[in-house]
């Protein structure tokens, strides 16, 4: 039992030129395909306007956290 879990979920296509990026007003990543945001972080804080610097998602691509 040697479970490695390598997340490849994501292979960029030519649909990834359609994304448009997170709806969170401090976040800079790119919004996941079926949603307005990037995770459901930015989406919860958003909806609850919490205010902190940068947008907090953890992502490693962004720019704000
Ligand atoms: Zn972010
Ligand atoms: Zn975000």
């Amino acid at each position: 039992m040697s479970a490695v879990n390598i997340m490849v979920d994501e292979i960029p296509t030519a649909a990834s030129l359609e994304r448009k990026t997170c709806a969170h007003e401090e976040c800079s990543c790119l919004a996941a395909i079926d949603n307005d945001y990037c995770d459901s972080y930015c989406e919860t804080a958003q909806d609850q306007h919490q205010s902190r610097d940068g947008c907090g998602c953890g992502h490693p691509d962004c720019a704000n956290c």
